[in-house]
């Protein structure tokens, strides 16, 4: 194959010991066909959209023909799901290697529903159409309003059936990742890997995520550190926005902070932290509320599994851990805190800024007020069609609100960019997503997909044009696709 594309590919996890891995090459197809390609993400990543879209680079994206250079593989992980311990891997996934980007920076290219692999357990490998259409949506979606993520950069469908509680047509997702290291990828190791090969997983991580601190004295302890920081500041980011992942299992949690694995997640539409969207959560584990308290249960697993790596003496790692993940939940509030300010335009600090924040919420909780749209409505000063505005206990907030951001150096209009800069115009709200998805699967028409990514492309733009885009969903509309 000649490499017009553009592909760059190491692979790097490779030279990781074997039991981290199974080797082995994706599925074929009968025939696939691109039915949504990532253009801009192709160039970041120093592709060729144009080739990617003929032939070879489908093939590619179907697993059927393998870039130059790669050594595809199949992770090997576990993790806690609803808080019990198994052993995962990718059951349906497959590495085909890292790109190499103009930017010099090292991201994998995975195919996911790329068939059976060594850890599918009972799973057929494969995936459905709208599942990999909704993940390529929301990720995206995700990566516009700033939130760290993993990327999509096509889809195609296989020409196959996939058999689920109804036979659905087959497809396949290119994602891309900073990496696909999980925690549950350090709990598989200190499970079934050595302490020496354990150590070098995190020396892996180190490497590729946290170089800063390679060969630092207490290099595994600042490790902890820095991931824990990093995940505090992405569930902070998901709480400003109002998203809810759906299943934040161990297997579910990257290393490097980004968001992984958008299955039943969505945007909150009425604000109440008991949201949860996911039908298989009967207990709420993963509710809206709780994301932010999982998020420290999770990244204790991460330390708990590298005990061995943060002290000889294993009482002595045991403090350490404990002072470190002792950190998460000032980190989690310090960064939420700060984003709650900016969405509503508060720029110096006054001792009262918290009860403002809390007594806001706790009116939207009360009179079920949009989340997006609250705040929406502030930024634009439109305070209109919600009942929450017409309340008098919220026309007493808003006056100490507009009194309170009077009382800055700044200029209001410095409030104001603030708060356009913080708060969405838009989200992939679940109703739009399903119409589009419903357009795609159903009648083969991705216009109305298309035109819901480029609105979801600029979520900071208040223009009018996104108004129409901005309406809350019916409360019929259940987003388990
Ligand atoms: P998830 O719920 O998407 O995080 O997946 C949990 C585990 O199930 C992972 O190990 C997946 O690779 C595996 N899995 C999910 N769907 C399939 C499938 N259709 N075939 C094989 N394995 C699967
Ligand atoms: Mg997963
Ligand atoms: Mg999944």
């Amino acid at each position: 194959m000649d490499n017009k594309i553009g592909w760059n590919l190491e692979n790097s996890y490779t030279k990781l010991p074997d039991t981290f891995y199974s080797t082995l090459n994706p599925t074929t197809v009968s025939s696939p066909k691109l039915v949504i390609f990532n253009e801009k993400l192709a160039t970041s990543l120093g592709l060729n959209g144009e080739e990617l879209k003929g032939t070879s680079g489908v093939e590619v994206f179907a697993g059927n023909n393998l870039p130059p250079a790669s050594k595809p593989l199949a992770q090997a992980y576990a993790g806690h799901q609803f808080g019990h311990f198994t052993m995962l891997g990718d059951g349906r996934a497959i590495l085909l290697g890292e790109q190499i980007t103009p930017n010099n920076e090292r991201i994998d290219i995975q195919l996911k529903g790329a068939g059976r692999t060594p850890y599918s357990r009972g799973g057929d490998g494969r995936a459905s159409l709208g599942p990999m259409l909704r993940e390529y949506i929301i990720s995206e979606a995700m990566d516009a309003l700033n939130i760290p993520t993993t990327r999509s950069l096509a889809v195609v469908t296989t020409g196959e059936d996939v058999y689920r509680e109804t036979v659905l047509p087959g497809a396949i997702l290119t994602r891309t990742a900073a990496s696909h290291l999980r925690v549950g990828t350090f709990e598989y190791a200190a499970k079934w890997a050595t302490d020496d090969e354990l150590k070098q997983l995190a020396d892996y991580a180190i490497n590729r995520h946290y170089s800063e601190i390679v060969a630092k004295e207490d290099q595994y302890r600042l490790f902890l550190q820095e991931v824990i920081k990093r995940q505090a500041e992405l569930i902070a980011k998901w709480q400003l926005v109002g998203f809810i992942h759906g299943v934040m299992n161990t297997d579910n949690m990257t290393i490097s902070g980004e968001t992984i694995d958008y299955g039943p997640c969505a945007f909150m539409d009425e604000y109440d932290p008991k949201t949860v969207f996911s039908s298989i959560d009967r207990e709420g584990r993963y509710a809206y509320g709780n994301q932010p308290y999982i998020g420290a249960w999770n990244v204790s697993r991460l330390a708990e599994a590298i005990l061995p790596l943060l002290h000889d003496d294993q009482e002595e790692a045991v403090n350490i851990a404990q002072e470190e993940i002792g950190k998460y939940k000032d980190l989690y509030l310090s960064y939420w805190h700060t984003g709650m300010k900016a969405k509503l335009g508060i720029i110096n600090d006054e001792a009262d800024d918290e009860r403002l924040i809390e007594e806001l919420l706790m009116l939207m909780q009360q009179h079920s007020a949009d989340f997006t749209n609250t705040f929406r409505a502030l930024t634009l000063d439109k305070i209109e069609g919600m009942a929450l505005f017409e309340t008098d206990a919220f026309k007493k907030w808003y006056e100490r609100w507009k009194a309170r951001i009077g009382r800055q150096e700044e200029p209001i209009s410095a409030s104001i960019a603030l708060m356009k800069k913080s708060n969405p115009a838009v989200i992939p709200r679940n109703h739009l997503v399903e119409e589009a998805l419903d357009a795609a699967v159903e009648d083969g028409d991705y216009a109305v997909m298309e035109r819901l990514l480029h609105v979801l492309e600029k979520p900071f733009d208040y223009t009018l044009e996104k108004e129409k885009f901005t309406a809350p969903a019916p409360p019929e509309v259940s987003c388990n696709y």
